[in-house]
């Protein structure tokens, strides 16, 4: 199972599940941001990744079927 990616608030410091139990508890708020990479161990939330690109690929999709076809003569009956 892929490790969730969590990223510390204002700062750049991303760091997996794995590091933040090795090194933490750490102070501050740390945010779940899968998009991103361990700073320390470079572990990425692959899963969460594959996920959201499914979603895009969807929505692109969507908003490509919505769209009229102007070439289609059924549009100008
Ligand atoms: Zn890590």
């Amino acid at each position: 199972m892929a490790p969730k990616i969590f990223r510390m608030s204002r700062s750049t410091l991303v760091l997996c599940t794995d590091c933040l139990k090795e090194h933490g508890p750490a102070p501050g708020r740390w945010d779940e941001d899968p998009l991103q990479e361990c700073s320390i161990c470079g572990a990425c939330d692959s899963d969460a990744q594959e996920e959201m690109n499914n979603i895009s690929d969807a929505l692109q999709q969507q908003w490509e079927e919505d769209q009229p076809d102007l070439n289609d003569p059924r549009d100008f009956k």
